[in-house]
């Protein structure tokens, strides 16, 4: 009998998971990995927060929690905090009931269970994504010769096609001349989105970029959005981990609402809060009219209702309990700026360093950059090269993370980057 499963295609590796493969499967003491999409010491260690483990155990010798199932949207008491944190404490859609929440798998699934939504209420069928966006899926022939990159899959294009989107589009975003937004790009692909199509926007910290709209550009954004009866979808991963301030990364998404978009916000607390595997995320939804309510949490029940029927609880109690303790809530600030000012300083570090060493190229853009990743600017060809000669791993696209470097390997990466820019410069943006 012939196995049914032998029509199923192996799928394309997901890059930053080969690439930590890769550097795991290394066995040089010389290695560093820039690739994970994770904070790290600067041992190189992953972190668990004091204040998540303060909170841990406090939770552990609770004896009047259990491990009854949660409400299928998720404990209120962390879905309101985050919806608040968001907003500003000083937020009028919250204060009027406009706003509120659903508590997710993490972030990708508040993106998930939004596009659902959107889809089968809305009847909402195209969306937009910058180019670039999060987590590229990359097709390992087409990197030689000319060391182009097809990218054929990203992680906004796969979860919103899923949820059965059918027209995916992109809009221009990363102008890689001039290392930063292409804001005209941007602005004239919304002009010609139709209709209530769903944009989806990087609240801070584009990933993989580095590369935020300011203020005034948001406002541009925003008239487009406006104009042409777009929908507004934020992703916030970052919010805190990016400044180190709550408020600034939460500007963008606190002007669409201030401002009287009807919105959705898929918020993450993986990086904030460190709790990367407890899968803590939480929907935003803000609408116009408070009358709108129950028949929209009733239709997102059925949606989670028909997906996973309820989220864990032990990540959602972690942030409950820390955001709605004044307490504890500093602790975490305290914690979320130390992440943040280290991500500056490695940035400071590294191109303070590239420029003592002369190395061809600008680096500017590695300090105006921001969050946890820098698009380097380096080609295919001389991150292979770092990883072949140096072992040093980092994403083809030449995207780092700026907490795998550390004060003891920064002289070294630094070093080897600049060997490198001068060993191989043809097809670099950086060239001379
Ligand atoms: N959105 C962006 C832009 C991200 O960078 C990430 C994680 O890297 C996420 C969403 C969601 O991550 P998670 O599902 O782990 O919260």
């Amino acid at each position: 009998m012939t196995s049914r499963f032998s029509v199923v295609k192996v799928g394309p590796p997901i890059e930053v998971f080969a690439v930590n493969k890769a550097y795991l499967d290394d066995t040089s003491d010389l290695k560093v990995n820039l690739s994970v999409g994770a904070y790290r010491t600067d041992e190189g260690k992953p972190w668990v927060l004091p204040v998540v483990r303060k909170t841990e155990k406090q939770l552990a010798d609770d004896e009047t929690l259990n491990h009854e199932y949660l409400p299928v949207l998720g404990l209120d008491a962390c879905s309101s905090a985050a919806t608040k944190m968001l907003l500003g404490a000083d937020s009028s859609a919250f204060a009027q009931g406009r706003a509120f929440g659903v508590q997710t798998l993490s972030g990708t699934g508040a993106l998930r269970v939004g596009a659902e939504f959107l889809l089968r209420q809305l009847k909402y069928t195209t969306f937009y994504y910058s180019s670039p966006t999060w987590g590229n899926y990359i097709a390992e022939q087409n990197l030689e010769p000319e060391g182009e990159l097809e990218l054929f899959q990203q992680n906004h294009h796969l979860l919103f096609t899923n949820a059965g989107f059918t027209e995916p589009r992109q809009y221009r975003y990363w102008n890689a001349e001039t290392r930063s937004l292409d804001l005209d790009g941007f602005l004239e692909d919304l002009r010609a989105a139709p209709k209530d199509s769903v944009i989806i926007l990087h609240a801070c910290a584009h990933n993989p970029t580095g590369c935020d709209p300011t203020h005034e550009q948001w406002t541009q954004i925003a008239d487009v959005i406006e104009e042409r009866q777009l929908f507004p979808f934020f992703d916030s991963a970052y919010q805190g981990f990016a400044s180190g301030d709550l408020e600034k990364d939460a500007w963008a998404v606190r002007y669409f609402a201030d401002r009287g978009f009807e919105l959705l916000c898929a918020q993450s607390f993986a990086k904030n809060f460190g709790l990367y595997n407890e899968r803590v995320g939480n929907l935003t939804m803000v609408v116009k009219d408070v009358g709108d309510l129950l028949a929209v949490k009733s239709q997102l029940t059925l949606i989670v209702r028909g997906m996973y029927s309820n989220p864990p609880n032990h990540g959602g109690r972690i942030v409950a309990t820390v955001l709605n303790n004044p307490q504890l809530l500093e602790e975490w600030k305290e914690c979320v700026r130390t992440m943040a000012n280290r991500v500056l300083d490695m940035r400071r570090g590294l191109k303070e360093r590239l420029e003592r060493l002369g190395t061809p190229g600008t680096w500017d853009h590695i300090v105006t950059q921001i969050g946890m990743f820098s698009y380097t600017g380096l080609s295919p060809r001389q991150v292979e090269h770092l990883t072949q000669k140096y072992h040093i791993y980092l994403l083809k696209s030449g995207r780092i993370n700026m907490c795998g470097l550390t004060t003891k390997n920064i002289d070294y990466v630094a070093k080897a980057i600049h060997e490198t820019v001068v060993e191989i410069s043809e097809n670099t943006i950086n060239k001379l």
